[in-house]
């Protein structure tokens, strides 16, 4: 492969970006931003996180995706809550937070075999942003939540799910995070581990609540199927 065999393509896609673009689609958003949403989801490449809302308008969607969906950033060794998720609470009066993690990640995979005596990834920056996932993967495989003694690929389920409720309750216990903002706590799933249904997400984590059962009170009945755990 050339070294500038993409450009072409990335060109041609944004050409036809301009043309299919809607009379006035920026129009309410030229001068400022309300997203109503701040969307802390994993960057995997196969993971649609602004299109599995059905989202296709600007200015709806603040996204500080990063490895893993971690939601604090280190800060002289504390952690403390990322960027990207205070700025739209804290200036363009964003009230809901969804942490989003997605079935069969490679950043909980890569903890998880760090936190069982496997090989650190690699580069340094790989690492260490892996290996701030690897106390709480420990934590887990500790817990009675977790089965640390199923197959990988169960395992890494689980503790995807861990890994959005431990998110989720940093930002609900934050001190940054105003109390009024909701915290909401999602596993997208991909592969059929929920469910049948590629694509669905499932609400694991709702300001804090666990308990599927509890959960599903604030749900609107037809989407019950969208409550689910594979911890409680
Ligand atoms: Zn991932």
């Amino acid at each position: 492969m050339e070294k500038y065999d993409l450009l072409p393509d990335l060109l041609e896609g944004n050409h036809n970006h301009v043309e299919g673009l809607p009379q006035g689609y920026f129009d309410d958003v030229q001068e400022d931003q309300h997203p109503n949403l701040v969307s802390v989801c994993c960057s995997d490449s196969r993971i649609p996180q602004v299109e599995m809302w059905d989202i296709d308008e600007p200015g709806r969607v603040f996204t500080p995706s990063n490895i893993g969906n971690l939601v604090w950033e280190v800060d002289e060794k504390d952690r403390v809550v990322d960027s990207g998720i205070l700025y739209p609470i804290h200036h363009t009066g964003t009230s809901a937070v969804a942490v989003v993690g997605h079935t069969g990640c490679g950043a909980v995979t890569a903890a998880y075999r760090v936190a069982t005596g496997g090989e650190r990834p690699s580069p340094r920056g790989v690492r260490n942003h892996v290996e701030m996932l690897v106390p709480m993967i420990e934590e887990a495989l500790e817990s009675e939540e977790v089965d640390a003694d199923a197959d990988e690929a169960t395992v890494i389920n689980q503790l995807v799910e861990y890994n959005v409720d431990y998110q989720a309750q940093f930002l609900h216990e934050s001190d940054d995070i105003p109390e009024d903002v909701t915290v909401y706590g999602f596993v997208y799933d991909f592969q059929g581990v929920y469910g049948e249904e590629n694509g669905r997400v499932y609400l694991v984590n709702l300001d804090g609540e666990t308990d599927p059962e509890k959960i599903a009170e604030e749900v609107p009945e037809e989407f019950e199927v969208a409550v689910s755990s594979l911890l409680y």
